[in-house]
Formats: structure tokens, C-alpha cells, sequence
């Protein structure tokens, strides 16, 4: 993606500012993506925490995710635009919503997860590798492998 790249919330009132690639991005159809959402998935690029300056202050919800990690979601208190995600999973990274983005087209995913909770009305994508539910171990090193070649 085209860096240095920026977005911020539905109102302004939270904005951020990017200054590395991501270290992968993906799709993710699971339950608190779909709930947190309003939507049948999460588009989601993962970057180094260090690279990410955010202005405003984000509220952060914390909940345990379907997968038995714990999941900080982040939006604007003001107008509730889900913005970031910060994942035991990943702890040097954070997600940033692609939606948010100022140019949401530069967002290149390279899989999508939790593919058995996707909804029938939503779309999985036609190209995009599948994985069923949360990515293991090896998933996680073809992903980024995947994204290291995109
Ligand atoms: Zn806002
Ligand atoms: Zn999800």
C-alpha cells in the first residue's frame, strides 16, 4: 500500500497516521467482527504498533474472541465508528478497519478467516485462500509469507 497512509472515524474526532506496510491483511467473517460491525465481515490490516500514530482517544472494548484470545476493539466514543483491534495474538501489531482508511482501495488483503461463520447474505471473496476458523501456527506463517510477497 502507498505509504504514509491515514484515516480517521465518521466524525473527525479520532484520526491516525501510518508509516509502515502492514504486516498482513485479511478478511475476517467471525461473530464480533459481524456484531462489532453491523456488517457480515471485518476488513483488517495488521501494522506494527511503533509505525501507527493516532490522535484523538479511541475507547477500547475488551472481550474474549471466539478463538480463547483476548481482543481489544477500539472506535471513536463520539460517533462509534469501529476503527482498531489489538489482539493477544498478535501483541507487536495492531488492526486498523480498512473501511477507515482515506483510501480504503489501497487495502490488500491476502486471506480470509473464520470463513464457517461467514453469512450466507454476506460474500466471501472469490479468489482469497479460505481458512474455516481462527488461523493456527502454520496458517500464520503462510500468511505472512503471503503478505511479505504481495
Ligand atoms: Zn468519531
Ligand atoms: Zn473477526
Amino acid at each position: 500500500m502507498i505509504l504514509p497512509y491515514s484515516g480517521h472515524c465518521t466524525c473527525g474526532s479520532v484520526r491516525y497516521h501510518g508509516t509502515a506496510q502492514p504486516s498482513f491483511s485479511w478478511i475476517c467473517h467471525c461473530r464480533d467482527c459481524q456484531r462489532t460491525s453491523g456488517g457480515a465481515s471485518c476488513p483488517v490490516l495488521y501494522v506494527p504498533q511503533h509505525s501507527l500514530q493516532i490522535e484523538g482517544e479511541p475507547r477500547y472494548h475488551t472481550l474474549l474472541a471466539e478463538s480463547g484470545n483476548k481482543v481489544s476493539r477500539g472506535f471513536c466514543a463520539n460517533c462509534g465508528s469501529p476503527l482498531f483491534i489489538l489482539a493477544d495474538l498478535v501483541p507487536d501489531l495492531q488492526g486498523v478497519w480498512a473501511s477507515s482508511l482515506d483510501q480504503p482501495d489501497d487495502f490488500e488483503p491476502v486471506v480470509q478467516v473464520w470463513c464457517g461463520s461467514a453469512r450466507r447474505w454476506g460474500t466471501l471473496h472469490p479468489q482469497l485462500p479460505r481458512i474455516a476458523r481462527a488461523p493456527d501456527a502454520e496458517d500464520f506463517e503462510k500468511i505472512l509469507a503471503l503478505a511479505a510477497g504481495s
